[in-house]
């Protein structure tokens, strides 16, 4: 195997010492502070679309039903958005809601002038139609980025409002100044909501792509040719470490609890970590820039639907 060809520029601003390393030398991919920079870019258009307007950029939080998990996720983008300055309307609605009344709430906040961005927080309860409740969400309001027509602008090669978690990486990747083009990226997973638009993400950034899935014949030799690693599972340390290859970029997207408890990732990260050259950590890399991107989103779609240019 011929040795790594990640490039990166000097790592900007982040710290005046220069970026962490892991115990095994990989430079960690500090999401939490990276975030930070991405909600302050934000909370400064925010306050200058509110100058203008006479009004926040306005996110509608649609939660049905009360699962923990997402609970949890709800109750951080709300004070999220809150601190970026961005008006949070709260919909959360009894697990028995009926989809007639979710559609007709999204055609309402659909049509509500104050409303610049509508996510739903997922999963809906069984019985509901996830695609047909997505669907209906005016595509100029989905800072989730996940209805068919921004999905497709981003196929396209015009993205406007691009999914958070993909779009998280490639900021990180950005900050850090890896140089995407040409590089041999593989994303393990396909779901639409990572997986495949972490591929479109990749292809825009003129990576090479590779994606695997369930159907995957040997998911082994495929990660150990990447010198990007996008792991979106769902399995805590599925990717062991020693498939990684010397030098890559890895980036972990799993959120996963592990048999003690533990907050997890889908690499095994500690063995993972003496082979990459840069690493994400679980917690703190892709989940807090996925909540700063989806911010970022919020306030594009206020300015992009008031015609305020960005
Ligand atoms: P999903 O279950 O919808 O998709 C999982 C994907 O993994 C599927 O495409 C499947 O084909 C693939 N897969 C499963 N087993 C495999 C195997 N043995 N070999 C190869 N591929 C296999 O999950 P998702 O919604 O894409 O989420 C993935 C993970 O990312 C979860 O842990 C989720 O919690 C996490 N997540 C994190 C964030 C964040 O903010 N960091 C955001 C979204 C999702």
């Amino acid at each position: 195997m011929s040795g790594p060809t990640v490039k990166a520029g000097a790592s900007p601003a982040l710290s005046p010492a220069g970026p962490v390393r892991t115990a095994g030398g990989a430079v960690l991919l500090d999401g939490k502070a990276v975030a930070a920079k991405v909600r302050a870019a934000v909370a400064s258009r925010a306050a200058a679309f509110a100058a203008r307007h006479g009004r926040r950029p306005g996110l509608a939080v649609v939660q049905v039903g009360e699962d923990p998990a997402s609970s949890v996720y709800v109750r951080n983008k709300r004070s999220s958005s809150q601190e970026a300055g961005i008006e949070s309307f709260a919909h959360d609605l009894p697990v028995s809601t009926g989809e007639g009344r979710i559609l007709a709430l999204i055609n309402a906040l659909n049509h509500d002038e104050r409303v610049d961005g509508i996510l739903v927080q997922l999963p809906l309860p069984a019985g509901v139609d996830t695609n047909r409740v997505m669907d209906a969400v005016d595509p100029a309001k989905d800072v989730d980025g996940f209805h068919p027509v921004n999905t497709g602008l981003l196929a396209q090669k015009r993205p406007r409002l691009r999914p958070c978690t993909p779009f998280g990486v490639i900021r990180l990747a950005q900050e850090y100044g890896l140089a995407l083009p040409g590089l041999r990226a593989t994303v393990v997973g396909a779901s639409n909501i990572v997986g495949r638009p972490m591929a479109l993400e990749l292809l825009l950034a003129r990576a090479t792509v590779t994606v695997c899935h369930t159907g995957t014949r040997d998911l082994r030799a495929e990660v150990e040719r990447a010198e990007l690693l996008v792991a979106a599972v769902g399995k805590a340390g599925f990717i062991p470490g020693d498939w990684i290859r010397p030098g890559a970029a890895v980036f972990d997207v799993g959120i996963n609890r592990s048999a003690s408890g533990k907050l997890v990732g889908d690499v095994e990260f500690e063995r993972a970590a003496e082979r990459a050259g840069w690493i994400t950590p679980v917690p703190g890399g892709l989940g807090p820039m996925t909540i700063a991107m989806l911010l970022s989103n919020a306030v594009d779609a206020a300015y992009l639907r008031t015609g305020t240019p960005v």
